[in-house]
C-alpha cells in the first residue's frame, strides 16, 4: 500500500547518508572511545569531529559547547536540573503552558518537590505576551524554560526577544529546540540562549540520540552521574554510531535548509489552500506566519481527530492527532487548549508536518482523500446538521 508519511515532528526517516555514516560504528569500528589503545581512540576523533558538526550547526562559538545525551527530553530534563543545582536558594521557575511534557512534566514534578512554577500563557494565535514574561519574573527566579518552536502548531516563538528579556534580568534562559533546529536559520553566537536542547530523530538522526548546548561560563552540573564521558558532564559510553549520524545530519541540514524550509513551506501552503478551497467549517490553529515552515495543525469542526487519523490511516497517510489523547484520557491537547481553540473545532484538529522527502504528489493525495473522509465523518457526526 502507499504510504505518505507526513508525520515529520513526531519522527523523521534516517536519511540515507547517516545511515552509511553510522555503519561503521555498529559493525568494525566498535572501539570504546574512552579506551587508550589506537582502536578505542580512533572511536573518540569522530565524536569530536560530530561535536563540530553540531556546533556549526548551531552557531555556537565552541564545540565544547555541545554535550552529547539520549534524546531531547533527556536534554530538556539536564538543562534544568543541573541550573537548579546550581542556585540552590532560588526556587521559581518560568515556562509556558504549550510545552512539550519533557518540560511540563518536569516541572509539574518539580513543584511536588518545593519549586514554584509560573506557567505563561498564549493568545489564540500561540504567541506568548512578553509583558507578562517580564512580571513573572521574581528575585529568585532560577530558570527560564521556553521551547522555540512548538511540536503540535509550529508556532514560533520570539526567542530574540525572550533572551533580551532573560539577559537584562540576569536569569538563565534555556529553550527546547527539538522542533526548530533545521528548520529555522537560527545562529547561538548572536542569540544569547544559555541553553538550547535538540533530538536527532527529528532532523533525519536516529531516535536514541540529542544535544544540550551549554552556553561557555554557564554554571552546569551533569544529570546522568557516572563516568567522565563528554568532559565529565553526561556518564555513560557513548552511542557512539548515533552521534556519528546526529553529526552528518546537522552537516546535511546546514547545506540543505534553505532549500528545504523554500521546498517544504510551498508544499504545506499549497496543502492548506487547497483543504481551506475544499473543505468548509475548516481552521488554520496557530498564527500564520510565526510558524514553522513544514507544519500545519488543521481544525475540522463538528467531528473527531481520531476518527480522522484512522481513516487517513486506511489510505496509507500517517498524519498525526492535534488533540492526541497519549495518556488515554480523552482530554485534547493542552497546547489547542491553552490557545483557547472552540470545543467544536479543537476534537477534530490533525497535524500535518512535512520533511525533505515528502513530494507534491504526497500533497496532491492527501488533497485527494482528505475532503470525502471529512464530509463522510460529518454525515455520521451527531453535532453536524
Ligand atoms: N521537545 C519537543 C518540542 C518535542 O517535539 C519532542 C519530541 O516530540 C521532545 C522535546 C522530546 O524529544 P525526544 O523524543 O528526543 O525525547
Amino acid at each position: 500500500m502507499k504510504l505518505v508519511y507526513v508525520d515529520n515532528n513526531a519522527t523523521a526517516a534516517v536519511a540515507p547518508e547517516v545511515f552509511a555514516a553510522m555503519r561503521p560504528f555498529l559493525t568494525e569500528e566498535y572501539g570504546n572511545p574512552s579506551s587508550m589503545h589506537t582502536f578505542g581512540g580512533k572511536v573518540r576523533s569522530h565524536i569530536d569531529r560530530a561535536r563540530e558538526q553540531v556546533a556549526d550547526l548551531l552557531g555556537a562559538n565552541d564545540p565544547t559547547e555541545i554535550i552529547f545525551t539520549s534524546c531531547g527530553t533527556e536534554s530538556d530534563n539536564t538543562a534544568i536540573a543541573s541550573t537548579l543545582r546550581a542556585y540552590p536558594h532560588k526556587k521559581h521557575i518560568i515556562t509556558t503552558k504549550v510545552e512539550h511534557p519533557a518540560v511540563l512534566n518536569f516541572c509539574n514534578y518539580l513543584e511536588t518537590t518545593g519549586y514554584r512554577v509560573t506557567y505563561l500563557g498564549v493568545d489564540n494565535e500561540g504567541m506568548l505576551d512578553l509583558s507578562e514574561l517580564k512580571s513573572a519574573i521574581e528575585s529568585d527566579t532560577v530558570i527560564i524554560s521556553i521551547m522555540y518552536a512548538n511540536n503540535e502548531t509550529g508556532v514560533i516563538f520570539p526567542m530574540e526577544e525572550i533572551a533580551e528579556i532573560a539577559r537584562l534580568r540576569g536569569v538563565v534562559l534555556h529553550t527546547d529546540a527539538v522542533q526548530a533546529v533545521s528548520k529555522i536559520d537560527f545562529k547561538l553566537n548572536i542569540l544569547p540562549v544559555d541553553l538550547l536542547s535538540l533530538s536527532g530523530h527529528k532532523l533525519h538522526a536516529p531516535k536514541g540520540v540529542g544535544a544540550l548546548f551549554v552556553r561557555k561560563c554557564t554554571k552546569f552540573s551533569p544529570f546522568i552521574i557516572g563516568g567522565h564521558q563528554e568532559m565529565g558532564r553526561r556518564g555513560g559510553t557513548e552511542n557512539v554510531a548515533s552521534i556519528v549520524g546526529l553529526g552528518v545530519a546537522c552537516e546535511l541540514a546546514k547545506q540543505k535548509m534553505d532549500e528545504e524550509i523554500k521546498k517544504v513551506r510551498l508544499l504545506r501552503d499549497r496543502l492548506e489552500g487547497d483543504i481551506l478551497e475544499k473543505i468548509p467549517h475548516v481552521r488554520i490553529n496557530g498564527h500564520r506566519e510565526k510558524r514553522l515552515p513544514n507544519t500545519t495543525n488543521f481544525g475540522f469542526e463538528f467531528i473527531e481527530g481520531e476518527s480522522i487519523l484512522l481513516m487517513l490511516d486506511e489510505k496509507g497517510i500517517a498524519a498525526s492527532s492535534g488533540s492526541a489523547c497519549t495518556s488515554g484520557s480523552l482530554l485534547p491537547s493542552h497546547v489547542l487548549r491553552a490557545m483557547g481553540v472552540p470545543f467544536t473545532f479543537i476534537q477534530g484538529s490533525i497535524r500535518i508536518s512535512l520533511s525533505r522527502y515528502n513530494t507534491q504528489q504526497d500533497i496532491d493525495y492527501i488533497i485527494e482523500h482528505l475532503p470525502p473522509i471529512i464530509k463522510r465523518l460529518r454525515e455520521i457526526s451527531p453535532y453536524h446538521e
